[in-house]
């Protein structure tokens, strides 16, 4: 049923991500008081702005 298209932005659920700079992946949690940061650069992989959360890694993977 899904076609390919873009995963919105997620709100409270577990993600699988890549990171941009060094291709690490791991799970982060997608919610909007979470901040998450690759676990091998450092680099932050969710900005919170304004309630809002903006996962800026590469989103493989939504876990529900
Ligand atoms: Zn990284």
């Amino acid at each position: 049923m899904p076609e390919k298209e873009l995963i919105p932005t997620p709100r409270s659920r577990f993600l699988r991500v890549k990171c941009l700079d060094c291709g690490n992946e791991q799970i982060i949690f997608g919610s909007c008081s979470t901040p998450a940061k690759c676990e091998v650069c450092n680099r932050s992989l969710v900005q919170l702005t304004g309630g809002k959360s903006k996962v800026l890694a590469k989103i493989l993977e939504v876990l529900t």
